[in-house]
């Protein structure tokens, strides 16, 4: 799909950001590309259509930029999965680890119903922390986790194996 390529070519590799060793993946150049940034929704909007799925649950924060334009395409409702204390309401809390230290993802109880079909989104995947942290959350409101989707897979650090064994969807392994 020649989608894929202008895609990739729009993704900004930043060294050393936010610290010394990083190759930062930058998507903000993608979004400034309207033809490539529709295509990126597209790709997922193609994949999820008519799959039945009610749930887009969208990790901050730049899976609030990709998250909200497949939901309303393939009509599912949005659910912000939030870093701690952002979400006013009663939530459920799953914590996970990183490189050093923890952090923490956050839903409102009852933004999920039981047995609803949910699709989790982000920008990237890399060790797979978040995203399983973010399946957690949605099983444990009682939903079934249909697929992950990111932009871009960190290709070296195995994060589908961190999924539970839920499928994990790719546009470009990042460079
Ligand atoms: P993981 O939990 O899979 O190790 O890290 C993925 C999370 O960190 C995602 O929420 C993602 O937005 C963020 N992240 C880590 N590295 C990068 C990067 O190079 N570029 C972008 N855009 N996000 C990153």
């Amino acid at each position: 799909d020649s989608r894929i390529n202008e895609i990739k070519s729009k993704i900004r590799v930043v060294p050393n950001f936010p610290k010394p060793g990083i190759m930062f993946q930058d998507i903000t150049t993608l979004l400034l590309d309207p033809k490539a940034f529709k295509n990126t929704v597209d790709l997922f909007v193609e994949r999820y259509k008519g799959k039945n799925i009610s749930v887009v649950a969208g990790i901050e924060a730049r899976g609030f930029i990709f998250g909200p334009p497949i939901a309303l395409a393939i009509g599912a409702k949005f659910v912000p999965l939030r870093k701690p204390r952002k979400l006013p309401g009663d939530v459920i809390s799953e914590k996970y680890v990183l490189e050093y230290g923890t952090d923490c993802l956050e839903m409102h109880i009852g933004a999920v119903k039981l047995g609803e079909r949910a699709l989790v989104v982000d920008d990237l995947i890399a060790t797979g922390g978040t995203i399983g942290a973010a399946i957690k959350l949605l099983e444990r409101a009682g939903a079934e986790v249909v697929e992950c989707a990111c932009v871009i897979e960190v290709p070296d650090l195995k994060g589908h194996e961190r999924l539970n064994g839920k499928p994990l969807y790719i546009l470009v392994e990042s460079c």
